[in-house]
């Protein structure tokens, strides 16, 4: 054969698996749309436009982003029908014991996220968390479910739901109790906005890096042919496909992994008005089409809405649009499934698919690196 190993997709993943098999010496091909995938930025890398934040435990991540300023709660407000508060003053004082106790359970997950970090380097996350018997009942249980079995009903329906929505673009009705606590983890967790510059990880193997689509993956009796959109082939014995889960899906023929989310991001300059000029983060209750309106370091504004938002005097006295994004999806968090990454047969399935964060989609790379590196 003669690309060893071909790895379809530069996100994080992809970069991921990548860099461990120049690590460790083993050639392949990166096969992809673009490097970076979901991290994506504007043209002088001030405005994040896909993963906004990082947090002080993404061992693997930080190494490769320059860490920007700290995201802290206090300089949240929090949105509801006809009511604005923050995380200062008598309505959070009330919620203080139900905020202590959260952050208790938080960190009891956060013991287990840390293992199951560790230990995904070298064995399947899916496995993992069916066998921890703390994570496991969580990826089964609805988030409200959790929310009322632990008291914490008037703290998420006043703070942690808007927080939330904001990352995930999801209700907490949506949510199960697993993704929700990995999601909630910023709450104990420093976590910061970053830059990113690909060429840092991309430069040691430049060389190996092919900008193309892939079309097909057909199975040969030694391997695969990896077919592109520009009529390429390339025969491998091992294949990773680290690419979003609706080209997953459709690129291996299954209907493995969580269901999608939608998101439409804005961002523009001018002068928002008098409610949402205070704070450097606007959050909105899980029932509302206008998700955040987050500050940015320059000056201007990103706005994430469920729905197309077209009305933005609402939101500014006056406005210029700089740029508009439609993700669709962000990304597959909605449901319980988990996604098998040893396919079998030299195929390995990497990203994001069971836990929707760079590190862990990171780690995810390093593994299928790890398990066709114990084979050469
Ligand atoms: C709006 C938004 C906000 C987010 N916020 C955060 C956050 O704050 N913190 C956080 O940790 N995570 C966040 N995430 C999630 C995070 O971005 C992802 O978990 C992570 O980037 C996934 O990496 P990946 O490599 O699995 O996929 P991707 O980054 O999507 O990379 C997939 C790669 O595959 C390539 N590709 C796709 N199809 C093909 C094909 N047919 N042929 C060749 N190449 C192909 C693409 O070009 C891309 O390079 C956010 C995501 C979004 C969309």
């Amino acid at each position: 054969m003669s690309n060893q190993v071909v790895i379809i997709g530069g996100g994080v993943a992809g970069l991921g698996c990548a860099s461990a098999l120049n690590a460790a010496g083993i050639p392949f091909t990166l096969i992809t749309k673009d490097v970076g995938g979901r991290i994506t930025e504007n043209s002088n890398h001030t405005v994040n436009y896909g993963a906004y934040y990082i947090t002080a435990d993404y061992n693997h991540i930080l190494p490769l982003v320059k860490r920007l300023h700290r995201i802290s709660l206090l300089n949240f407000q929090f949105h509801h029908p006809g009511q604005a508060y923050s995380m200062l003053g008598l309505r959070a004082m009330h919620y203080l014991p139900q905020l202590l106790r959260f952050r208790q359970l938080l960190r009891t997950f956060r013991q287990h996220l840390r293992q199951l970090r560790q230990d995904a380097l070298d064995e399947e996350q899916s496995v993992l968390i069916k066998r921890d018997p703390y994570l496991w009942p969580l990826v089964n249980q609805a988030a409200t479910d959790f929310v009322r079995e632990h008291h914490l009903v008037g703290l998420f329906h006043d703070y942690i739901e808007e927080a939330l929505y904001a990352t995930d673009f999801i209700s907490l009705a949506e949510a199960q109790a697993f993704d929700m606590l990995w999601l909630a983890q910023p709450l104990i967790a420093r976590s910061y906005e970053y830059s990113f510059d690909p060429t840092t990880i991309t430069q040691p193997f430049q060389s190996s890096i092919v900008l193309a689509t892939v079309a097909t993956i057909t199975p040969q009796a030694d391997g695969y042919t990896v077919a592109t959109t520009d009529q390429q082939s390339y025969a491998s014995r091992y294949v990773v496909v680290a690419v979003p889960t609706m080209t997953m899906r459709q690129l291996l023929h299954t209907n493995d992994g969580k269901e999608p989310v939608s998101a439409y991001m804005y961002h523009l300059q001018g002068q928002l008005k008098p409610a949402y000029a205070k704070r450097r983060y606007h959050v909105f209750d899980d029932h509302s089409r206008l998700v955040t309106i987050a500050t940015q370091p320059d000056g201007t504004y990103l706005i994430y809405t469920r729905t197309p938002w077209t009305d933005f005097s609402t939101l500014f006295s006056n406005y210029t649009m700089i740029t508009q994004k439609v993700w669709d999806p962000a990304f597959n968090v909605i449901g319980s499934a988990l996604t098998k990454q040893n396919r079998g047969h030299g195929l390995y399935v990497a990203g994001e698919h069971n836990i929707c964060t760079l590190e862990d989609s990171y780690i995810s790379g390093v593994y299928a690196a790890r398990q066709i590196a114990s084979q050469f």
